[in-house]
């Protein structure tokens, strides 16, 4: 979304590839950026806070929320339901803030049908064996979930072509300033700059 409301940017990637820890310090360095804390019935890890990693709930309360129309998008990822609350991605941008949305490639797809102004980032591993690493040093799920993740990672990955964007985390902070150059680009647009720029245009331009 542009205009006078923020920008809207997809973010997705293989479990264990980056993803949260990326978009943690993405936030933490760049002003007026915010991400959205999703709903999902999948049972909180050890340091997650309900409402700050997610929003913490029962399946029946899920399906309550998605038959009152309360969700942007959903989807199935491991067994487990996850949703975008809508009111809050729209209450958000037009607040001004540019909003980050860590979803899976599901609910991307039906991101950028219903707000095709989205832009799409896909972030990869440098290799296979540094994913199976990664999860494994997390050290928040058993080998058998670290299993089916490898598995669905693969799945995962294949969409990856149907991004705006693809950035590959191998060195950390490459990774992050990639991101950075993204989100700067995305404010330099002439919709923003004609926003933030109004007196100098005018002044430049009158006769
Ligand atoms: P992690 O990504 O390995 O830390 O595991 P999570 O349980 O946090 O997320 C599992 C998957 O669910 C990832 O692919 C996320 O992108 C996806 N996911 C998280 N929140 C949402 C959401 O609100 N909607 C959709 N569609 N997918 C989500
Ligand atoms: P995701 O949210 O995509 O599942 P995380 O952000 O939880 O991934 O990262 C998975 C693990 O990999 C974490 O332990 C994290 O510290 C580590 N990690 C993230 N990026 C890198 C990197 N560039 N090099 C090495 N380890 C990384
Ligand atoms: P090459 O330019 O040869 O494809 O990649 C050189 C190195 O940069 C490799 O280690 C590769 O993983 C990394 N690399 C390639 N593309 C990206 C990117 O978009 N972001 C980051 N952070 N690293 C990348």
């Amino acid at each position: 979304m542009t205009h006078a409301s923020g920008t809207l940017y997809i973010v997705s990637a293989p479990s264990g590839a980056g993803k949260t820890s990326l978009v943690k310090a993405l936030i933490d360095q760049v002003a007026d950026l915010r991400v959205s804390v999703s709903h999902t019935t999948r049972p909180i890890r050890p340091g997650e806070v309900d409402g700050v990693n997610y929003h913490f709930t029962s399946r029946e309360q899920f399906i309550e929320q998605v038959s009152a129309g309360d969700f942007l998008e959903h989807a199935e990822v491991f067994g487990n339901l996850y949703g975008t609350s809508q009111s809050t991605v729209e209450r958000t941008l037009a607040e001004g803030y540019d909003l980050i949305l860590e979803i899976d490639w599901q609910g991307a797809q039906q991101v950028r049908r219903a707000l095709p102004l989205a832009r799409s980032i896909f972030i990869l591993p440098p290799s296979r064996e540094a994913l199976r690493e990664r999860l494994t040093n997390r050290g928040q799920d058993e080998d058998s979930v670290i299993e089916g993740r490898m598995t669905q990672a693969i799945d995962e990955m294949s969409h990856y072509v149907e991004y705006d964007f693809l950035v590959i985390n191998d060195d950390f902070h490459t990774a992050l300033d990639d991101l950075k150059a993204i989100m700067r680009s995305g404010r330099l647009d002439i919709a923003h700059q004609q926003n933030r720029h109004t007196p100098l245009l005018t002044a430049l331009l009158s006769e």
